[in-house]
């Protein structure tokens, strides 16, 4: 009933993309209808935290256009198309009043930013960056501007401080959390990166919360929790992410965190996968870029040949703090051990040791983080 049917992939983000490269590395004809909510650019994500380091703009980021990638992977794009659901009996894809018949259908539609509701007028100030329309919107609003206020310490609101420090804007850093990237940094790697950007002149005002927001000229007045205020042209809000599950629940998937799939990347209707921001594989949440590379390559060899499972190796995370270059490999949430530390100044080597010595994790900050792929050939990998 399937057969002619084409995989449909939902989603021009790296997971979406990355797949159709796989596929296309093992099956040049096989029809692919790429459905995505944005303009299908293709873009490294991770990009967009360093344009000022790399003295790059919004478009400058961008590695091809939407034509380009509809030339070069040979597929039908439909670009500005949002997916609103999903008939898995009929193995139709709902967009709007359209419906696109697949004979696979990927889900690649990622995480949603966690957006906080906060009182005042200054709303239109604040930008949430996930993706490379976000970040040319930012740029655009940054032009002529000088001071920017990040709520949120963790990876992305630390990437951005550095990156706007780079760029020479003046950046105050607002977090509830007493310290930064706390569930991913032990608290000796988080303190040198904190004094590292604070010495680059990042302010930073921790164990408090912005609770109004007020525009005043061209900026906004933010009153903070802990009776401070401080000024800013523009806000920066990277308080988290959320995979986007609602919709596939609206379809009867079944979701927990993410879109729940087992290492096959099957989700629990039928000829329906998910990879990327967007799922959650084997008990796994992983909104990086090593655990998508992963499971694009399994999923493309199960949707062109045989069922292949992913096998996820260790999966460092590698954090853009050029001030303070950090590597970190954190370790399983039910690892029993303890962190064993040498430290130098800013230079943190931090391991995760478990009785017997094996090292179930690690950070590495400054001098140290040179260290990372000799780690992590030590770290037993996530699946055996
Ligand atoms: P996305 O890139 O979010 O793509 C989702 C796609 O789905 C988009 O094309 C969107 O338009 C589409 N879509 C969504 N909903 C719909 C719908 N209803 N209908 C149709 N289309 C829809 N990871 C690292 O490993 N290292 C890093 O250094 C790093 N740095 C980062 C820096 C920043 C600033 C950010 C924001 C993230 C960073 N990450 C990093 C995380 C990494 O970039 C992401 O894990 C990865 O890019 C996610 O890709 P994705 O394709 O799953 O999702």
């Amino acid at each position: 009933m399937t057969t002619e049917a084409p995989i449909v992939i939902v989603g021009t983000g790296l997971s979406g993309y990355s797949l159709a490269r796989e596929i296309r590395k093992q099956d040049k004809d096989i029809p692919i209808v790429m459905v995505t909510a944005d303009d299908g650019f293709s873009y490294s994500k991770p990009m967009l935290s360093t344009g000022f380091t790399k003295g790059k703009e919004a478009d400058e980021l961008a590695q091809a256009t939407s034509e380009a990638m509809i030339e070069q992977l040979n597929l039908d794009l439909r670009t500005y198309t949002t997916v609103t659901g999903i008939d898995t009996e009929a193995h139709e894809l709902v967009t709007g009043e359209e419906r696109i018949r697949y004979s696979k259908l990927v889900l690649a539609w990622g995480a949603d930013v966690i957006r906080l509701s906060i009182e005042g007028d200054g709303q239109d100030r604040v930008f949430s960056i996930n993706d490379l329309m976000d970040y040319r919107a930012f740029r655009e609003a940054l032009a002529g501007k000088k001071r920017v206020a990040i709520m949120g310490a963790g990876l992305i609101g630390c990437e951005f401080a550095n990156d706007l420090r780079n760029g020479d804007y003046e950046v105050d850093v607002i977090a509830p959390s007493d310290t930064l990237m706390p569930g991913l940094l032990p608290r000796p790697a988080a303190e040198a990166v904190k004094s590292a950007l604070i010495d680059l002149g990042v302010g930073f005002h921790l164990e408090t919360v912005v609770d109004r927001i007020d525009r005043e000229g061209d900026g906004v007045t933010l009153a903070l929790a802990n009776g401070e205020t401080l000024q800013a042209d523009l806000v920066i809000s990277a308080v988290g992410l959320r995979p986007r599950t609602d919709l596939a629940k609206a379809s009867g998937l079944e979701v927990n965190r993410g879109i729940m799939v087992n290492r096959a990347l099957e989700t629990s209707a039928p000829d329906v996968y998910a990879l990327g921001d967007c799922a959650e594989v084997d008990g796994h949440v992983m909104l990086y870029v090593l655990p998508l590379m992963a499971c694009s390559r399994a999923l493309a060899k199960t949707l062109v040949s045989e069922r292949t499972e992913v096998a996820y190796g260790t999966m460092p995370v590698m954090i853009k703090t050029p001030c303070c270059p950090t590597s970190v490999c954190p370790p399983p949430s039910d690892a029993e051990g303890e962190w064993e530390l040498e430290q130098d100044g800013n230079n943190v080597k931090a391991l995760y040791k478990a009785a017997d010595g094996t090292i179930l994790g690690f950070a590495v900050t400054g001098s140290y983080a040179v260290e990372k792929q000799a780690l992590s050939k030590e770290v037993p990998p996530i699946h055996d």
